[in-house]
């Protein structure tokens, strides 16, 4: 923890899993024996390097790039790039940390990795956001390999970014490893399904929860929060399975949409306007756009969906979902919820399904996209579909068995870590120490 004390994010991702961890350790004196709790929370290596590039303006700017290769006894890192302007060495190494145990849930043979620079894309021409890719990638592509390191999407990083950035790397390569970034564009190298993963993935991870209480979708209320990859195909698979979804927001604000939001003006909005949420009422003047987009959790429903970024609810905003009796959370963002937030749903009856589990379906696709790059093939969108939504079943049924064995019925939190964290464990004991 002291070793740690500056790193806020990394070390509330660490707590969370490694207080989850007693029982298992009490039935495996090996993980003591062989210090696996103090060597899985210290990164294999953390890359950080100076992004210089040229803005339209031809002034040099200067980014911060980052690489935390964290760990790689399931399989070579895997795990996103952030390009947004809080990213830092803790927020790199919480997502990386979580992305271990999450990329073990899968079944997949990855390892946990994350990336990202503190660029801010916001603003940025398409030619800016070409020169700061290139320039990053000149200095990744010497430290990742299909077999080595395979980054992907997440916040501020689409199928534009990777294009750009798998462009660079081929270049300075000189070969084609399709495999080396997942989050490519379908038609080269990129899997059908990938963009929609992490959102239908997690409705498909609710449902076995609402099934777990003889519940489902239909004409449950729910409230999304962010309007980005995760939150517009969350939205998407929700409203098929007869939710009305009323709510969603941005960094600046929240929009309530009564008849239940119109999920093709969110799509022209963000996804090719790149506009601003609240401009959603130029298309339904009857919905309510409000600033501040942590108030989202004041507008009453069943289901909450928090999709947008770490920490976005604390425990202020798990009790106004308590008092509005909302019974179910699912995390399709990382690390949303707090500590005291995680705490009040388990203490309240509201069912909660950890990022680590619930948001797992975009990185299992990753690696469906690494297999198919592999095998130079390229799998039909219902393939792929049909094999996230049994990827995301077996983790589900995985969480809940983990939890049941070790005493913690009906805790996805304690369930989620502990399977996660044996196949992991087992793993370094077999390897050695290193
Ligand atoms: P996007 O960049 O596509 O969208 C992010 C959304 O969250 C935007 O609506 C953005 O609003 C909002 N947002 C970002 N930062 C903040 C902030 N500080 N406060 C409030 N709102 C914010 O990212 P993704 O949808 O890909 O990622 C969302 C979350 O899901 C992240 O936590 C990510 O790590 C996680 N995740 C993503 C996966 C993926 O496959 N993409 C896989 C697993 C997890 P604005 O446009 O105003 O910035």
């Amino acid at each position: 923890k002291e070793k740690n004390s500056h790193q806020p994010e990394f070390l509330q991702a660490a707590e969370e899993i490694l207080f989850s961890l007693a029982p298992v350790l009490a039935q495996h004196p090996e993980y003591i024996e062989h210090n696996i709790l103090e060597r899985i929370v210290e990164p294999d290596r953390i890359i950080s390097f100076r992004v210089a590039w040229q803005d339209d303006n031809n002034h040099v700017q200067v980014n911060r790039g980052y690489r935390v290769q964290f760990n790689n006894v399931i399989g070579p890192y895997k795990g996103g790039l952030r390009f947004h302007p809080t990213v830092n060495e803790s927020i790199m190494k919480f997502l990386a940390f979580e992305q271990i145990f999450k990329n073990a849930l899968t079944g997949q043979t990855i390892g946990g990795g994350k990336g990202g620079s503190d660029f801010n894309p916001k603003g940025k021409s398409d030619a800016e956001i070409m020169r700061f890719c290139q320039s990053f990638m000149s200095e990744l592509y010497r430290h990742i390999g299909p077999d080595v390191d395979v980054p992907a999407g997440d916040i501020g990083v689409g199928a534009r970014e990777i294009g750009y950035m798998w462009g660079q790397y081929k270049r300075l390569r000189g070969a084609y490893e399709a495999g080396v970034l997942t989050g490519k564009k379908p038609g080269y190298g990129g899997s059908l399904a990938r963009k929609e993963a992490t959102g239908y993935g997690l409705v498909y991870f609710v449902a076995e929860m609402l099934h777990e209480k003889g519940e489902s979708f239909v004409d449950k209320t729910v409230v999304v929060s962010g309007s980005g990859n995760v939150a517009i195909y969350a939205i998407e698979k929700a409203q098929h399975y007869g939710a009305k979804v009323v709510a969603c927001s941005d960094s600046s604000g929240y929009i309530y949409d009564a008849d239940g939001i119109d999920l093709a003006a969110i799509k022209e909005i963000k996804e090719i306007k790149g506009d601003r949420i609240q401009s959603y009422l130029q298309y339904r003047p009857n919905a309510e756009y409000h600033e501040g987009c942590t108030n989202i959790w004041s507008v009453p429903c069943d289901i909450a969906l928090p999709c947008a970024t770490q920490n976005e609810i604390n425990g202020d905003s798990a009790r106004l979902l308590l008092a509005n009796g909302t019974k179910f959370v699912a995390e399709g963002a990382n690390m949303p919820s707090d500590l005291e937030a995680i705490n009040i749903y388990l203490e309240n009856d509201i069912y909660f399904g950890p990022g680590k589990a619930a948001n797992a379906g975009g990185v299992a696709v990753s690696a469906l996209e690494m297999a198919q790059n592999s095998g130079r093939t390229a799998w039909s969108f219902q393939k792929v579909d049909e094999k996230l939504q049994e990827i995301m079943k077996a983790i589900y049924a995985e969480s809940k068995e983990a939890a049941e064995t070790y005493g913690f019925a009906g805790n996805l939190v304690v369930g989620s870590n502990i399977a996660g964290f044996r196949k992991v464990a087992d793993g370094m004991v077999a390897e050695g120490v290193y």
